[in-house]
């Protein structure tokens, strides 16, 4: 088991709430006790700072409760069929994505989309260490689960899915209504090494599946009760579900 690090990334958002900033992805640990809910899991090359993350927070993998995923992107499952085989740890998502994450197919910007963009500031030296992270592995969820229940789940933090459809077809986010902290996944980010702008935003065009569906997407987002963002991507955001969307819209149309 890798040592904890204490400058690993972990920054505590709230009492039992801790976002940890992998190599260009994040995740999400909720402590309830001496069990948690973690949602995604980084790059596949995160594997070891994933369980860095949760050691350093005294979690064995066995205390995993599940993992939840935003989405089955490859920067986002990494660690998540290690975690099931090895750990018997249940991977839930929306159903819809749950043939995604199996590799049924794949639905992530391709290599020549990403060549196509190279011009672009930011994107090259993204694209190398996407390589080297492990962002082009195969690394199938061999038997994902979708949620058993509609609503909040019976796992730490009580976690409420909310299907926000667009940068995948079955990316959701999730409320922790009692906290006020919403997980935002790559429905809406706060800072990308691609993008050139700070705050929140939609990830560039061509991470979407469907953009004008992410787009819409934000509406689901903005009247949830939240006062702290917490993306697949970039720093925490403090500031409502509500402005947070907006501030995204616009960036989205300017
Ligand atoms: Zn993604
Ligand atoms: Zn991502």
């Amino acid at each position: 088991m890798p040592k904890p690090t204490p400058s690993n990334g972990i920054v505590r958002v709230e009492s039992n709430v801790y976002l940890v900033s992998g190599s260009n992805t994040n995740w999400v640990i909720v402590k309830d006790g001496d069990r948690c809910t973690l949602v995604d899991t980084g790059y596949p090359g995160d594997r070891d700072a994933v369980l860095g993350s949760l050691a350093a927070l005294g979690l064995d993998p066995r205390d995993v409760a599940a993992v939840l995923v935003t989405h089955a992107h490859n920067d986002h499952i990494g660690a998540a069929e290690h975690l099931r085989a090895q750990y018997d740890v249940p991977v839930l998502m929306h159903q819809e994505e749950v043939p995604h994450a199996r590799r049924d197919f794949l639905d992530q910007v391709s290599v020549g989309q990403v060549v196509a963009q190279a011009w672009r500031p930011g994107v090259l030296p993204w694209a190398v260490h996407a390589l080297r992270a492990g962002g082009t592995t195969h690394v199938p969820v061999c038997e994902p689960q979708p949620f058993p229940v509609q609503g909040a789940l019976d796992l730490p933090g009580a976690p409420v899915p909310v299907h926000t459809p667009g940068h995948t077809k079955g990316h959701c986010a999730y409320h922790l209504p009692e906290s006020g902290i919403l997980i935002t996944g790559d429905a809406l980010v706060t800072a990308h090494p691609t993008s050139r702008i700070s705050g929140p935003q939609l990830l560039p065009d061509m991470f979407h599946t469907d953009r004008a569906r992410a787009l819409d997407s934000l509406a689901l987002l903005e009247n949830l009760d939240a006062g702290l963002l917490l993306p697949g991507h970039g720093p925490v955001h403090h500031g409502s579900a509500k402005e947070a969307a907006t501030t995204a819209r616009e960036h989205a149309v300017g």
